[in-house]
């Protein structure tokens, strides 16, 4: 198959005015000028018309377990308080509701033109009932705070239910839910089993306070249902996280927000051998009132940086466009193509799939759609713009979707 568009954007060198991508099986086999396509290359021509033709977005950070929660809690007074209005909506669920919750997001990012997601998910059990349309990568959210002498017993248990799955790694859920030793079983697996690791770190001020000054809502919250707190009023969040993980693997990491970091933090990650990578997620952070996301000094430092929707509970819905749109506004300085690059290039590296996805170039995966484009010169800038449901879209080199 031939599928010509008046501009492909392939991150992979400037964009290809009248340009065409040949799709052989799940591969891209080659992309180009159309004139010089065509001559070189049989099959079926998918002509898009006045489209721009690019990489299937990565949503770098979600949890489509909470689809099914989008609206059902307004912004609280604290952090703590969220984690206790999202407990008392996930208590009112069964097995079945995840199930099709998580269906529904994997269909509504589809829509959005999503094709590849980093999932955690509560539920690794129910992953081999669900037929995933896109690429899915599974964490398996793991979380000891109120039994943590069990932490090997939830990692074998999750084991057990994800080991069938292509895609999987471990997420222990946070260093207030998930205990140190938690972390460093996780770990003591990715280097057994080379899977990818996913924490979420230095989220909130209330983090910071717990860690940090061994006070606050969150010290408070978790102190009250049993949490061993000897812990807190030492560190911050990043250094006791490396303090249990150590630095020998960090490119197994895709941590999530990192928004509260100290100038000993920056020490601490200037230091480091290796880099981790980071994932913001713009509109879950303005729902929170989060402190603002230390772009400037984690680029400074190498950092790679992705995006990602977090959940429905805390975000309206799964596009990752508006997600660009929201980074931009936050961001006005970065540049579109930067922006994209952030939902296609550097989640693929994240996932360690960078020869395979976030690029039209060939021998990648066909991962393609398309996004109305009129004007020749700004295609970058258009993409990031768009603000609609995506009309075309294919997955692996297949299962060409049309949506209304
Ligand atoms: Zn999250």
């Amino acid at each position: 198959m031939i599928v010509r568009a008046r501009t492909v954007v392939t991150m992979d060198g400037p964009p290809i005015d009248n340009g065409a991508v040949v799709v052989r099986g799940h591969q891209i086999l080659d992309v180009g000028k159309f004139d010089e396509i065509k001559t070189h290359n049989a099959g079926e021509i998918v002509d898009l018309g006045e489209q721009a033709l690019l990489p299937g977005l990565i949503n770098a950070h979600c949890h489509l377990d909470y689809t099914c929660l989008r609206g059902q809690i307004p912004p609280q007074k604290s952090f703590a308080d969220w984690i206790r209005a999202i407990n008392a909506e996930k208590a009112k669920l069964s097995a079945e509701d995840y199930v099709s919750s998580i269906g529904e997001g994997f269909a509504e990012a589809k829509r959005f033109g999503t094709t590849g997601v980093a999932n955690l998910t509560a539920f690794p059990e129910l992953v081999p009932q669900i037929d995933a349309p896109i690429h899915a990568w599974w964490f398996a959210e793991l979380i000891d705070v109120r039994a943590p002498e069990r932490a090997s017993e939830i990692v074998d248990h999750a084991l057990e239910s994800l080991q069938p799955t292509l895609n999987w790694g471990l997420a222990p859920h946070a260093l207030f839910t998930a205990s140190a030793d938690l972390y460093r079983r996780c770990e003591k697996v990715a280097q057994q089993k080379n899977i990818l690791l996913t924490t979420h770190l230095a989220e909130s001020r209330e983090e910071m306070e717990m860690f940090h000054d061994a006070s606050g809502r969150l010290y408070e919250f978790l102190k009250s249902i049993g949490r061993d707190v000897s812990d807190c009023g030492r560190k911050t969040p990043l250094g006791l996280f490396l303090d249990a993980i150590g630095d020998r693997a960090l490119p197994q990491w895709i941590v999530a927000h990192l928004n509260e970091l100290t100038d000993s933090d920056f020490e601490l990650l200037e230091r480091l051998k290796t880099r981790f990578h980071v994932v913001h997620s713009p509109r879950s952070h303005d729902y929170f009132k989060h402190c603002q996301f230390p772009l400037e000094r984690l680029r400074a430092l190498a950092f790679n940086i992705c995006l990602g929707t977090d959940s429905l509970a805390s975000n309206e819905n799964l596009s990752l466009f508006a997600e660009m749109r929201a980074f931009q506004k936050e961001f006005p300085g970065v540049s579109p193509e930067e922006i994209l690059k952030m939902v296609t290039v550097n989640p693929a590296t994240a996932l360690h799939r960078e020869n395979m996805l976030g690029r039209i170039r060939p021998g990648f995966c066909a991962d393609l759609i398309a996004v109305p484009c009129g004007e020749r010169d700004r295609p970058y800038e258009q993409i990031v713009e768009f603000d609609g449901s995506i009309n075309w879209v294919m997955v692996n080199g297949k299962d060409v979707g049309q949506f209304g």
